[in-house]
């Protein structure tokens, strides 16, 4: 592949997710040249993993192909997927971006047809599942992926599958010869959207995630409602795929906390209020959701949601920090505490149990350059110089329309720092 050609002009955006999408279009809408690097196969991130979206609960796959559409339309950005920054070097308005390019081992002629996945017998845990479920070792990301292009799983190369792909393949598409690449780019100002991650669940020791399988995380409960999800839209217990009809939601699991995640993750609260209408949607007036919670934090307009499911006769409010988990010989969750309402100990069993996980800033996982300034759990507030600059919810927990408000003044600060230096260079 050519490296693309940059300047001091250009705006490197790292991070494909719904903030980087938005921070590129909006700069190259206004005629910026753009390069949107992306580290995994697609652009979309977490977003593209959600059944549906809170307040309105339409499926994400909207907002997102509005911005795609945005995208293809658009001759000034270069989206680059499977890439990550391996350093970024020099000042505001004059920097150097070294890039690595992982192989996909498919090339633009790719047309998405399927015959390599239907060739191959090779399974991998499906990464757009998390870990639920496998996926064939050649593989489509998701429906509304960009770009429609299949990706070969690493671990097919070399072996008989991979040449069963690319004998398969009527277009040409496979070329297992691809390697790794390393380019390196001039840009101007950098704009970090490199999103968030869920906190790790198992740290939590006392409510037992990776211990009792019937305890899981929101973000896995977003799979498992979604009918693209591992168990096709059904509320299945992992443990033994029963109905689960009566769940139990913990809020500020791992949020809040000194020993966890100091931050309130803001979306929580909502993603529970909305989890409990996924049981609805699934089982009526039989479902039985019971939120056990701090403090509910449905900001702004969100306080109408919440007004709504206090309403739902299906719906239950425990005001408790639950202190523990365990497990009953059933394979049903038993949850401890007190209840800081009516002052009782309560021991109460459920079919599943979701933890509404705290949002941890992705960045706490790469390596930032030198110069980035992080907040005290992590998230990018920019660099010194004012030529980085950090966008959604790499930069705050966010949900999704305030991560676009976020990018969307992100791309003009970084339209600004461009400006500037070729002012400075008149
Ligand atoms: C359980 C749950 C439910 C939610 N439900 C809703 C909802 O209903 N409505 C709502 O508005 N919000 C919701 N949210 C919040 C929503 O998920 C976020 O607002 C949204 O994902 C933020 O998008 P983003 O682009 O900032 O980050 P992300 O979605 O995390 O995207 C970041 C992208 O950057 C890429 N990346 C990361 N590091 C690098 C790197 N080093 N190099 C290159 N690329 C990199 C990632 O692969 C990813 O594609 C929910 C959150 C949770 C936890």
């Amino acid at each position: 592949m050519k490296a693309p050609i940059a300047t001091c002009r250009t705006i490197l955006v790292v991070g494909g997710g719904i903030s980087g999408m938005t921070a590129a279009i909006e700069a190259a809408e206004c005629a910026q040249e753009v390069i949107l690097v992306e580290r995994s196969p697609t652009l979309g991130g977490r977003t593209a993993l959600l059944y549906r979206y809170f307040p309105k609960m339409c499926h994400p796959g909207c907002g997102l192909e509005i911005n795609l559409r945005r995208l293809q339309g658009n001759r000034n950005v270069r989206v680059l997927t499977m890439t990550e920054v391996v350093r970024i070097e020099g000042k505001r308005g004059a920097y150097t971006a070294t890039l690595k390019i992982r192989p996909r081992y498919v090339n633009e002629n790719c047309n998405a047809c399927g015959e390599c996945a239907s060739a191959v017998s090779d399974e991998i845990p499906n990464p757009y599942k998390y870990g639920h479920g496998k996926t064939k070792a050649a593989y489509l990301p998701f429906a509304l992926a960009y770009p429609q292009r299949y990706v070969l799983d690493p671990s097919l190369i070399g072996t008989e599958d991979a040449d069963k792909a690319q004998a398969a393949c009527n277009v040409g598409a496979i070329d297992l010869t691809m390697q790794e690449q390393t380019v390196e780019l001039a840009v101007g100002a950098v704009v970090w959207a490199t999103g968030w991650k869920p906190y790790d669940a198992a740290k939590i020791q006392p409510y037992g995630y990776g211990r009792f399988p019937n305890v899981i995380t929101s973000v896995e409960f977003e799979r498992l409602a979604d009918p693209n999800g591992p168990t096709g839209g059904k509320l299945l217990r992992p443990s033994d795929g029963r109905e689960a009809k009566n769940i139990a939601f913990i809020q500020c699991a791992g949020s809040r906390d000194e020993n966890h995640l100091r931050h309130c993750s803001r979306i929580c609260c909502m993603a529970t209020l909305k989890h409990t209408q996924y049981v609805r949607e699934a089982h009526g007036d039989a479902a039985k959701s019971t939120g056990y919670y701090i403090d509910i934090r449905a900001i702004d307009r969100f306080e109408d949601f919440y007004q709504m499911v206090q309403k739902d006769a299906t719906v239950t409010f425990v005001k408790s920090k639950v202190a523990s988990i365990e497990q009953a010989e059933n394979g049903d969750p038993v949850l401890y505490g007190v209840d800081t309402e009516g002052y009782h100990r309560y021991a109460s069993a459920y079919d599943l149990v979701v933890l509404a996980i705290g949002m941890e800033p992705e960045a706490n996982g790469i390596a930032l350059p030198d110069d980035v300034i992080t907040d005290s759990s992590g998230f990018i507030e920019g660099s010194a110089d004012g030529g980085m600059l950090g966008a959604g919810s790499a930069a705050s927990p966010l949900d999704v329309n305030r991560s676009v408000q976020s990018a969307t003044g992100a791309a003009l600060r970084a339209i600004k720092v461009i400006h500037q230096t070729v002012a400075e260079e008149a």
